[in-house]
């Protein structure tokens, strides 16, 4: 008789992980509480223009987790270049911060004399102090201060104690402005974007919408739904929340929210050359805008525009304060045998889709004791930021 897997959640997560089980003969079974898969990665529309909620390019550093994207759907390679918006600047710059920008800010003579004074082997203690240490009090009030608190929605970047996850030791460009450099920076060819590898995926799965667990067995591997349903299955897999998967039994983990808010301009092509999308530094309620034909090159005489708002709606960022992630890590360490939780809400980590899939494969490894495409799963243990930084 076939093993049976029970996934919880229909993002990158869960579907690759019913495909990566189902061709190795597994019965799986994927809950997803939304109407339609793909999660956070759905493509959706309006007025004909394809989106996602956030850009959701693929950027990586991997090349078999691109090659392995590739097989199920075709991916086209783009550079981009990131603007940020400085109002007190009254204009542009590019991000992360360039070096040749600097000579054209009002503050240039303060700028370069902070940049001297900067002393790169400082320990900071929290965020702010991080990013003063790095690019000096005036950059880090033009660039990152109130970014980051209406970002995380917070009074102070003090509250911040992590900041691996915010930028490299030295955040100031040099050369060419292509944001990521040495990453696969790739979007889907596809109209539908993203949504061809979530249906080719989960096509070996029973897949169940419209429904979330209202009780979770871990011994038994037995999930209650909504309507009464109980299923059971050897191996339980989530990519739900881990604190809600674990039944809040050490707290409740916080995240920051978005509203996403798509309007269309009468214009062809707002955003120059390589730029896709902008940052708001400062007193703007918004955070980001995002211009979609230039990931899609959809064709039309209109473009759609979405505009970010950090809010309290839907869970897409953990918090990265070390009390949390700590909590999370023993969220982790509870699971007993055969339950595992991944992804980015299962491990409530900042990960990217490449991150995701390389951590769907380290489960499918977990379980099976198989390795896919022989990827060195060292690089990918479970939300591991530390290594992606020296790939490739
Ligand atoms: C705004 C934003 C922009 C991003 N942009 C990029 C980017 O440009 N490039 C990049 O590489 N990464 C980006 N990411 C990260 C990337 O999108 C994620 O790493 C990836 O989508 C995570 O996939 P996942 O399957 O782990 O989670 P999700 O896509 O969140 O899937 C989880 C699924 O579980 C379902 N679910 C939740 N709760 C329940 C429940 N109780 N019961 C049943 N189902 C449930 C959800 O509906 C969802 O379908 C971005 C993230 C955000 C939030």
């Amino acid at each position: 008789m076939s093993k049976t897997a029970l996934i919880l959640g229909a993002g990158f997560s869960g579907c690759t992980l019913a495909h990566l089980l189902a061709t190795k003969g597994w019965d799986c079974t994927v809950v997803e509480k939304d109407h339609a898969i793909g999660g956070g990665c759905r493509t959706l529309f309006y007025g004909g223009h394809p989106y996602t909620n956030g850009p959701r390019v693929y950027y990586g550093y991997s090349e078999r987790v691109y090659q392995w994207i590739n097989r199920f759907i075709e991916m086209r390679p783009l550079d981009f270049e990131l603007l940020s918006y400085v109002e007190s600047e009254h204009r542009f710059f590019s991000y992360p911060i360039h070096e040749d920008d600097i000579p054209l800010m009002s503050k240039s003579r303060q700028i370069q004399a902070e940049l001297q004074a900067r002393d790169l082997t400082k320990k900071p203690a929290d965020f702010e102090e991080y990013w003063i240490s790095r690019v000096g009090r005036t950059l880090y009030d033009m660039f990152v201060n109130s970014y980051s608190r209406k970002m995380w929605r917070i009074e102070s970047n003090k509250q911040l104690d992590t900041f691996s996850w915010s930028a490299k030791d030295n955040p100031i460009n040099s050369g060419s402005r292509i944001a990521y450099k040495g990453s696969y920076l790739a979007y889907p060819t596809g109209y539908t974007g993203y949504n061809p590898y979530f249906d080719k995926t989960i096509a070996g799965a029973t897949l169940i919408l419209n429904q979330s667990p209202i009780a979770i067995d871990f011994d038994r591997r037995a999930v209650t739904l909504g309507d009464g349903t109980v299923l059971t299955a050897d191996v339980l897999i989530s990519s739900i929340p881990i604190d809600e998967f674990c039944g809040f039994s050490r707290g409740e983990l916080p995240y920051a929210g978005r509203d996403f808010i798509p309007f269309v301009l009468p214009i062809k092509r707002v955003s120059p050359g390589n730029v896709r999308f902008f940052h708001y530094t400062q007193n703007e309620p918004y955070t980001r805008i995002v211009e979609y034909k230039a990931l899609t090159d959809y064709q039309a005489e209109d473009t759609l525009l979405v505009m970010e708002l950090p809010s309290a709606n839907g869970k897409l960022y953990p918090y990265m304060l070390k009390k949390h992630i700590d909590t999370a890590k023993r969220y982790q360490e509870d699971l007993p045998e055969n339950v595992f939780s991944t992804g980015r809400l299962g491990t409530y980590r900042y990960s990217t889709i490449e991150q995701t899939i390389a951590q769907a494969f380290t489960v499918f490894r977990n379980i099976t004791g198989q390795r896919v495409d022989n990827i060195d799963e060292e690089f990918y243990e479970i939300g591991d930021l530390s290594l992606i930084k020296d790939r490739k």
